[in-house]
């Protein structure tokens, strides 16, 4: 047993027994750690303060080799995000984040995805409210490409051309990318026009257009991608929250190609 003192970042808190929770963190150098934190519940403040959602937390935890749960000893926040519970549409699409990361088995840590991570919950916490589905979906793709899916939008994944300017093309959730429209007529997947993958472009560049058209078809994409290539047996829980709260949030506009 070793004592471990890091920093992380806290993705869920679910109660264990009476008094104690399972506190699950996206550390840095680590990946994700989970620590039993006795006494927690009854006390909400053992000299580090409460342990809420998407806090930076610095952790000491007493390690034990070869298990998967550990022993939580101390913490001091670094940072608080308690704010993003005070709006529902912004804590939905920092919850998305947190069931993303967690969905993928990671052997390792990657100081890159923790920056992915605490950027993109930074970014939603500080936009306007017409930024937030954007803000969650640049961060969506980021973590999903810094797992090693990074989406192909320049060039068909059929015949390697080119993407023009203009047409339908499919983006094949298989091939991990778009098909121009020649290869669209014969492909499966989510139809995308022009308007649509300029859009898609700029999210994935970390510069999503403010009041995005077609949020709900653009979250749509992101999770069917994602669970395509990490794990195909289950659902997104916080899908059901998000797909509507972003249905809602249209503008009743639809984009000139009616999908995404
Ligand atoms: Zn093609």
């Amino acid at each position: 047993m070793t004592l471990v003192t890091r920093p992380g970042t806290l993705l869920r808190s679910h109660p264990y027994s009476e008094s104690s929770r399972i506190l699950r963190f996206l550390t840095p150098e680590a990946g994700i750690v989970a620590v039993m934190a006795r006494g927690v519940r009854k006390q909400a403040s053992k000299g580090g303060g409460p342990l809420d959602l998407f806090d930076d937390v610095e952790i000491t935890y007493d390690h034990r080799a070869g298990r998967d749960l550990h022993t939580l000893r101390e913490h001091r926040t670094l940072k608080r995000r308690g704010e993003l519970g005070s709006n529902l549409l912004r804590f939905a699409g920092a919850s998305f984040l947190s069931e993303l990361i967690l969905t993928h088995t990671m052997e390792e840590g990657s100081p890159r995805l923790h920056d992915r991570l605490t950027s993109g919950l930074d970014g939603l916490l500080a936009c306007a409210s017409e930024e937030i589905p954007g803000r969650f979906l640049a961060a969506g793709w980021g973590i999903v490409a810094e797992f090693g899916f990074p989406p192909e939008l320049a060039r068909c994944v059929r015949c390697n051309l080119e993407i023009p300017p203009e047409g339908m093309t499919r983006f094949d959730l298989a091939e991990g990318g778009l098909r121009c429209p020649e290869c669209a007529a014969s492909g499966v997947g989510p139809r995308l026009g022009p308007g649509a993958r300029t859009d898609l472009r700029a999210i994935l560049a970390g510069a999503p257009p403010s009041g995005l058209r077609g949020a709900a078809e653009h979250f749509n994409l992101l999770e069917r991608f994602a669970l395509h290539h990490l794990d195909r047996r289950r659902v997104f829980q916080t899908s059901a929250t998000l797909a509507p709260l972003l249905a809602s949030e249209g503008t009743g506009d639809p984009t000139p190609e009616g999908q995404v």
